[in-house]
């Protein structure tokens, strides 16, 4: 069932993005060279902390997990594409990182990603993480009353192939609010016209993951958590929370 939000919550929504994007503002500063994935874990806590905020990530426990997420990121590294786990690992010169993060403030979710390259980074990861967020705007753009979440799927994905990367298939955005995954669900890949009709005070998650090499294909590791690319190639993921609002797109996590 796709739950309308009133203004006021989604007002209370932009709040909890609000400390979502201080919160990834702050992993980013702190990712660097030497920096474990385990310590940029320690910076959003920190952050959410402070803000009063909990973690929708922490101790989530989606059917297909093995065990509780046990952080409040993922931190996924080259070849992993989304929901790795913060380990000790320590950050190497021209490292692709991908951190996805959520907060919940007064019981409204926000949830969102930014990738970025630590140290030297080569040309094709720039050219990788700068289309991927021409894939979320194009995501957003087509984020308005009257469209279908088949439009926003079929932006993302035409962004996402006309560049020749790769789309991983079966997961992708989702309806947000109380709960950080609601329905209805919004692929990276679509037919336009089709799916779920786009109505005011609808929100929505939307992140496209791409995978450098143009090939589709993604694995789960033995930790039963992060997915990674089958031939290694490095992906990217970004996010952001959004409202469709009779007034246009509103960003819900802005940085
Ligand atoms: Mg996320
Ligand atoms: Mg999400």
């Amino acid at each position: 069932m796709v739950e309308l939000k009133t203004d006021t919550s989604i007002d209370a929504m932009h709040a909890a993005g609000q400390v979502l994007g201080r919160t990834l503002t702050a992993v980013r500063q702190a990712a660097d060279v030497g920096v474990s994935l385990l310590e940029l874990d320690e910076v959003a806590r920190g952050v959410l902390r402070e803000a009063g905020a909990s973690s929708p990530f922490l101790g989530y426990r989606p059917s297909f997990a093995p065990v509780p997420f046990p952080a409040v990121i993922c931190a996924s590294v080259n070849d992993a594409i989304v929901h790795g786990i913060p380990t000790g690992y320590r950050l190497r010169d021209g490292d692709l990182v991908s951190i996805d993060c959520g907060a919940e403030l007064d019981g409204w979710a926000s949830d969102s990603a930014i990738s970025f390259v630590v140290g030297e980074p080569r040309p094709a990861d720039v050219r990788l993480i700068e289309t991927a967020e021409r894939a979320l705007a194009a995501g957003i753009e087509a984020a308005v009353v009257g469209n279908r979440t088949g439009d926003i799927a079929h932006a993302i994905g035409t962004v996402c192939r006309d560049a020749g990367y790769g789309v991983p298939q079966g997961f992708g955005g989702h309806g947000i609010g109380r709960r950080m995954h609601e329905d209805p669900s919004v692929p990276n890949e679509g037919r336009p016209g089709r799916g779920f009709p786009l109505r005011h005070g609808m929100a929505l998650a939307i992140e496209p993951m791409l995978i450098a090499s143009g090939r589709d294909g993604y694995h789960e590791a033995p930790d039963g958590w992060t997915l990674r690319t089958n031939d290694g190639s490095r992906a990217a993921h970004v996010e952001h929370t959004v409202a469709i609002t009779d007034d246009g797109p509103r960003i819900l996590s802005a940085r």
